[in-house]
């Protein structure tokens, strides 16, 4: 089991307390509990709306989304935390940035506080590109228990690569 690979830097006893639950049995349990059920943002159109719902209450001034999109992705950790383009176009002499967030298909059957989590994630980097103070501020303003649900979904992925499903 690969703890470290989901929880990188945690305390130890943080660490314990999640091998304690997984050893158990009870992750799955933790985890359906406070999300009974997933979310139904099922495709790329819906995901693309969701998105742009956030973006304009939130970051009305941020330029326009591109493109959201669903997409398998190769390491589960990096990508269900996200990827984030930003693509610079000329366009008639005038610079464009292109906006795109590629959400990784392990969350299309995830909780929708998790779903998200990783779009605020995404959203606050169209301001912030660095993981800093002023990033995370952002994100707890538009999620207010982003740090909890970003744990939480690192408990998820730890359950998926057990070969688990939580729904
Ligand atoms: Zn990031």
């Amino acid at each position: 089991m690969n703890i470290l690979k989901y929880f990188k830097g945690y305390p130890e006893e943080v660490l314990n307390q999640i091998e304690g639950l997984v050893q158990s049995d009870k992750l799955k349990t933790y985890l359906i509990t406070k999300y009974p059920a997933p979310h139904n943002i099922s495709s790329d159109k819906l995901l693309f709306q969701y998105t742009n719902g956030l973006k304009q209450q939130y970051l009305k001034k941020a330029p326009q989304l591109s493109k959201v999109i669903y997409e398998k992705q190769k390491d589960i950790v990096q990508s269900a935390l996200g990827n984030h383009t930003f693509i610079s176009r000329n366009h008639g002499g005038k610079l464009k940035s292109k906006h795109e967030i590629r959400v990784s298909s392990t969350l299309k059957k995830a909780p929708m506080e998790m779903l998200e989590m990783l779009i605020v994630h995404e959203l606050a980097h169209f301001k912030e590109k660095e993981h800093n103070k002023a990033f995370y501020n952002l994100c707890t303003y538009m999620q207010e228990d982003y740090h909890q649900v970003e744990f939480d979904l690192r408990l998820y992925l730890l359950l998926i690569d057990l070969g688990k499903d939580l729904y």
